[in-house]
């Protein structure tokens, strides 16, 4: 009897961070983070097929991919390669990724396809492997990768990898600005670096107005707590991005906040008729390149039935 490879599709969801706060750089090099991520509905789907002679090949299609490798420094080859060596794996696979999550915008895309790949891969080839071998690939994969398989509303410590739950109630509704180039996550830390020169930094703590809007489901309270550390060196290297975010506010969202290390700016809004207000008012202004609404939280990585998205 012949067993047929079958193809596994993985739907993965952006992040935003309702709370970014950035410690003193480390002798590794790396920042200290507490954050609160936040799964919102844009989504990855990527399709994994098995090839039997142990090729690798990645196929990415979607509105805005410039700036996507095709090659082996793609996060979601690398998660493939991960998986196979570690599964000790002798076929290989076709990735198809679709992209719905905005490149380069602080919204982890990159990451989210890595958490696809482990869990599209790990069934594709069935290699069986436990979460918890799936949760520390994702922490050698990126800091992101591992909020990406468990998706909802999470903290994040560490440089980000090290998840745990947040207490949080209530669904919310977000507008993304987006801009028409990316940022580099590494321009922004070093931008964060030089303006933070001569200051002592405080070791990385999460803001407890954002955890308790976040248990009460207050979204008024929510969107006046949101903060992001590296907001400063986002808008020091693109000020328009600070000129967004108060247009934002003044248009009557609840608060308003640069994802990540930018340069996609998230506002909360009160419900889906307020989305549609501040959208067309942020779409008017061309004060952005483009806006996208979403609610959240949602789940991380899901495989199995699922919907078409428009
Ligand atoms: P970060 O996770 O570093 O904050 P980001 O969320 O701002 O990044 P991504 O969409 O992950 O943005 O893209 C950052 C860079 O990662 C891209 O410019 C690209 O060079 C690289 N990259 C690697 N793999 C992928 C992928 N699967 N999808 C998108 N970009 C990828």
């Amino acid at each position: 009897m012949t067993t047929r490879s079958l193809s596994v599709t993985a739907r993965v969801p952006a992040k935003i961070n309702l709370d970014l706060a950035v410690g003193p750089v480390g002798p590794d090099g790396y920042h200290p983070v507490a954050t609160v991520f936040h799964a919102l509905g844009l989504y990855d789907d990527l399709t994994v097929t098995p090839t039997d002679d142990g090729s690798f090949e990645l196929l990415v299609e979607g509105e805005h991919v410039e700036g996507v490798p095709t090659d082996d420094t793609n996060l979601a080859l690398r998660a493939a390669r991960l998986v196979a060596t570690r599964g000790e794996v002798e076929q290989g696979a076709v990735l198809e990724l679709r992209k719905g999550i905005p490149v380069a915008g602080g919204m982890a895309g990159g990451s989210a396809d890595a958490a696809a790949a482990l869990v599209a891969c790990d069934l594709a080839w069935r290699t069986g492997m436990s979460r918890a071998e799936l949760h520390e690939m994702a922490g050698e994969l990126g800091s992101d990768v591992a909020f990406a398989l468990v998706g909802g509303t999470a903290i994040g410590q560490g440089r980000g990898e090290q998840i745990s739950p947040a207490l949080a109630r209530g669904q919310y509704h977000w507008v993304l600005a987006l801009s028409a180039t990316g940022l580099s996550t590494a321009a922004v830390y070093a931008e964060h670096d030089r303006l933070a020169t001569g200051h002592q930094l405080a070791e990385p703590r999460v803001a407890d107005a954002v955890m308790q809007a976040l248990r009460t489901g207050d979204a008024v309270a929510l969107g006046r707590s949101l903060r992001n550390d590296l907001q400063r060196a986002a808008v020091s290297l693109r000020p328009e991005l600070g000129d967004l975010v108060e247009l934002g506010q003044e248009y009557g969202a609840l608060g308003g906040v640069v994802s990540g290390s930018g340069p996609t700016v998230a506002f909360l809004v009160r419900d889906h008729e307020h989305a549609l207000d501040l959208s067309v008012a942020l779409t008017a202004s061309g004060a952005c390149e483009q806006v996208r609404r979403a609610h959240g939280p949602v789940h991380g990585v899901r495989t199995g039935d699922l919907p078409r998205i428009p």
